[in-house]
């Protein structure tokens, strides 16, 4: 029996790379038979990692809480009562200390998140000193402090930043029902004024707000059409927490997350996929699914911002059992953006 799939569906070549997605084009995979998407993300998977690798990150929240802003899914945001502490930056001492841990836990790329409108010029040398702390033990550095200018963001590439997390959070047109105190354009400036620093973007949204398939098609095809593809796609599932604009929201249908994440490796063939957010409350058969659907980074160990994730001992016993294994920490001469590569490939070729 044939697989029923729509024209749109099958027009692209897989594993390109393409900047051009149609919003009917995303719909179409959003409707293909389970087994089918999982199937074509798992071919285009391959064609660009080793499926049995899984890059690993650990979070550290240097500076919780006490945030201004209104996103509607967060705990830190101080006009909501979740009962977490707004704390200060946290001491560059404390940062390497949880970054050896991190390290000797099997991570290769170290994250440092504040919660932040965006850092004040006075905090750049601060975070600075962290970013080339922690990069000296060996590790990739990533940031996520809110949005950045120009000048910050040159501050942070010079201190030797590897990547900037900077999410677009959702859709377009259904942003304006979870963030009020910024706008879309405000998410893409800051993505602009990283990609022009020379940093990696690391870049994806959360689903499971009660945004509709459509808007997270929309998401994905904002995200696929961005000027590069982030290097990193985190793709969160919606944490729900006491006291947020968000909490009781109708829960997202578990399938309906693992297709997501595979037309995000579809449209976005040689991004690190990540299960970031609410993978705590995932059956290890849930993210085994992820995997075939061409997740391939996961963020364990310390606490992922103000919510839970599982400990180092589940993940790998899991990995274990899927037969999984970290990816190894890429040296900055191996490091390199996706759609850069692509490019320099297609102009040699012209
Ligand atoms: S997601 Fe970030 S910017 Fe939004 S409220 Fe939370 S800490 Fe602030």
């Amino acid at each position: 029996m044939s697989v029923s799939a729509t024209p749109a569906a099958t027009v692209s070549v897989p594993g390109a790379l393409r900047h051009d997605w149609q919003q009917v084009e995303l719909l179409a995979l959003f409707e293909l038979p389970f087994p089918e998407l999982l199937h074509r993300a798992a071919s285009v998977h391959r064609q660009h990692f080793d499926p049995a690798e899984v890059q690993v990150s650990t979070l550290l929240s240097v500076k919780t809480g006490g945030c201004p802003e209104d996103c509607a899914y967060c705990p830190q945001a101080q006009r909501y009562h979740t009962g977490v502490d707004a704390q200060k930056l946290m001491s560059t001492e404390a940062v390497l200390e949880k970054a050896r841990q991190a390290k000797a836990a099997g991570a290769s790329r170290f994250c440092m998140g504040a919660a932040w409108r965006s850092p004040k010029d006075r905090d750049i040398p601060k975070v600075a000193a962290m970013i080339r702390e922690v990069k000296a033990l060996g590790l990739e550095t990533c940031a996520t402090l809110g949005m950045l200018s120009a000048p910050q963001a040159d501050a942070l590439k010079s201190a030797g930043l590897d990547y900037y997390n900077h999410n677009l959070d959702t859709a377009p047109d259904y942003y304006g029902e979870i963030i009020h105190t910024r706008d879309y354009q405000d998410r893409l400036d800051t993505l602009g004024h990283v990609r022009d620093a020379g940093m990696k973007t690391c870049c994806g949204g959360i689903v499971g707000m009660g945004e509709s398939r459509a808007q997270r098609a929309g998401l994905l095809l904002a995200l696929a059409n961005l000027p590069a593809h982030p290097d990193s796609v985190p793709i969160n599932r919606l944490v729900q927490v006491e006291g947020t604009p968000l909490h009781g929201t109708a829960e997202l249908d578990p399938f309906e997350f693992v297709r997501t994440i595979a037309i995000a490796r579809l449209t976005m063939p040689r991004s690190m996929v990540r299960l970031s957010a609410g993978r705590e409350s995932m059956s290890d058969e849930l993210q085994a699914l992820c995997f075939a659907a061409g997740a391939n980074s996961i963020f364990h160990g310390e606490k992922l911002l103000t919510t839970g994730n599982p400990d180092v001992e589940r993940d790998q016993a899991l990995f274990a059992r899927l037969g999984l294994r970290p990816m190894a920490v890429q040296v900055e001469s191996g490091t390199v953006h996706a759609d850069i590569v692509e490019t320099a490939a297609c102009e040699r070729a012209a």
